[in-house]
């Protein structure tokens, strides 16, 4: 019986735990209301195609409301409160989002795709992390570094991408709170659902009305609520495009900003490397989450005398990932987030392929519906290529070598971006070594997009500035 292989029974996670509305209003001073100036539009399944729900883009009328009630809010309860009660308020958030924990996984992976697996084991326990964390720091706050009595900012403009909806959510929304500032919220166009849950999540907590805001929308809504004349601090989380027209609007203006952009990170796996695990820490590295990752490890750096066996036991291990049905609990690839997404990853994998790059992919059959792309490997690239030098936010790794440590480092380091990096080798010496020499923000070591909400994590270069998480993670929210 050696080789036999036993195919996998479908194992799909029921979705009667979710109970989505067929439309949703604005979350603005503790209630959901009609917008004023705004337009229905719908947010689908990108595994089917199918309509899940009617949310309402907020129009400029809508966004001033929504600063209006944060910044009542700021000046009447959240901000006189004392640290010690808000934190009461973000404890019973967590707890409220472990509570409900499997209904968000779910509504998650509907909305972005993703497979239940990720949202369930990762996203989701990361929020509920998140809350408890800076609930922590709620009353601990002049003892963060900061000076004996730091201060909130006020009102914060947040604006964040459908990759990691909740999560990114959380990681605006829970340090925020802390330091004393309310927000307002837009989470992405095509991933509003879940921040649609986070409101009735804070009806639910008693939080005070206005302390959040959450107003659903497009690029316009995003612009509206960041060039507001009422907002005091912006977060963004987004492309390094739209970063970049966000800083030039905030430039001249009194407001605190922070930018978490894009990535093109380096994974080196170093000849002295345990290969397995370094195969599974390429795999996660760049095919989790479907490679819709800021810090996805895209380029793969591998040391020339080893590339063999590395590709190889790569090329292996990507035969036995499923693609396929986000919900069914076997899936290791789920569905791409919209057919725009599809389209960027398509253009760039082909030019890849015309630049003289060899593209693989395991056999693996895709749904007819939604949108799919399967997992992908470029070898016979070269630095020039657009694979090499442009984030493609989706399945596809790009393959270089390397013969020294400084020709590693010097290759890692050859790109606009430096959010994130990985490196794999047997000694410790040489991983403190390297690790100093890279431009990236956050640097693991035999491990890859592990994350913990305390540590930082930020840009160096075109990947922004500011970092969010840990103890720094305040700063951006302080008046310091
Ligand atoms: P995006 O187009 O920049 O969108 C991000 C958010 O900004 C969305 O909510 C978007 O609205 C909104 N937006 C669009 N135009 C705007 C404008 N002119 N003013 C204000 N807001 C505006 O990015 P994306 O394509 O959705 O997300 C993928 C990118 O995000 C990748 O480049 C990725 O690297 C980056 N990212 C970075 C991190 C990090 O922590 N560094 C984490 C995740 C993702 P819509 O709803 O219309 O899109
Ligand atoms: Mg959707």
């Amino acid at each position: 019986m050696a080789g036999m292989k036993f195919d996998y029974a479908p194992a799909p996670e029921s979705r009667a735990i979710v109970d989505i509305k067929s439309s949703y209003g604005l979350f603005i001073g503790g209630e959901f209301v009609d917008s004023i100036d705004g337009r229905p539009f719908k947010t689908i399944s990108p595994a089917s195609e199918e309509v899940l729900a009617e949310v309402t883009e907020a129009g400029p009328q809508d966004v001033d409301r929504a600063i209006a009630a944060a910044r009542t809010a700021f000046q009447t309860t959240w901000g006189p409160m004392r640290p010690a009660d808000r934190a009461k308020y973000l404890y019973r958030i967590a707890r409220i989002v472990q509570e409900r924990s499997r209904e968000l996984a779910v509504l998650e992976s509907l909305d972005n795709g993703k497979p239940i697996r990720e949202s369930r084991d990762v996203d989701i326990p990361l929020v509920a992390a998140h809350f408890f964390y800076y609930a922590g720091w709620a009353d601990k706050l002049s003892y963060a570094g900061f000076g004996p009595d730091p201060k909130p900012l006020g009102v914060a403009g947040q604006v964040i991408p459908w990759n990691f909806p909740l999560l990114m959510l959380s990681w605006k929304i829970a340090p925020a709170l802390a330091a004393g500032n309310t927000v307002v919220l837009k989470p992405a166009e095509t991933t509003p659902l879940t921040a649609v849950v986070f409101a009735e999540i804070c009806q639910q907590a008693g939080l005070p009305p206005g302390v959040v805001n959450i107003i659903t929308g497009a690029g316009d809504t995003g612009r509206a609520l960041v060039e507001h004349p009422g907002v005091d601090k912006v977060a963004f989380t987004g492309s390094t495009e739209v970063g970049r027209m966000i800083a030039k609007s905030v430039a001249g203006s009194p407001k605190k900003i922070t930018l978490e952009l894009g990535g093109k990170a380096a994974n080196i796996i170093f000849d002295d490397a345990p290969i397995d695990q370094a195969v599974e820490g390429i795999v996660n590295g760049i095919f989790f989450n479907q490679g819709h990752v800021c810090c996805a490890g895209s380029r793969l750096l591998v040391q020339e005398s080893v590339y063999d066996e590395v590709l190889t036991s790569l090329k292996r291990r990507l035969t036995t990932l499923r693609v396929g049905d986000p919900l069914d609990k076997n899936t290791d690839i789920g569905a791409i987030n919209s057919a725009a997404q599809l389209e960027r990853i398509r253009e760039l994998s082909d030019a890849g392929v015309a630049e003289g790059a060899q593209r693989w992919s395991p056999p693996c059959e895709l749904p007819d519906r939604g949108f799919w792309f399967p997992p992908t490997v470029f070898t016979g690239v070269s630095q020039a290529h657009r694979i090499a030098r442009e984030e493609i936010f989706g399945p596809v790794l790009s393959v270089l070598t390397f013969r020294t440590p400084d020709e590693a480092v010097e290759k890692a380091n050859n790109t606009p971006y430096g959010l994130s990096a990985g490196v794999w080798t047997d000694k410790g010496s040489r991983i403190l070594a390297i690790a100093g020499q890279l431009r990236a923000g956050v640097v693991w070591a035999n491990t890859f997009n592990r994350f913990d909400p305390s540590s930082p994590f930020g840009g160096y270069k075109e990947s922004g500035y500011g970092r969010e998480g840990g103890r720094h993670g305040l700063e951006a929210y302080l008046d310091v």
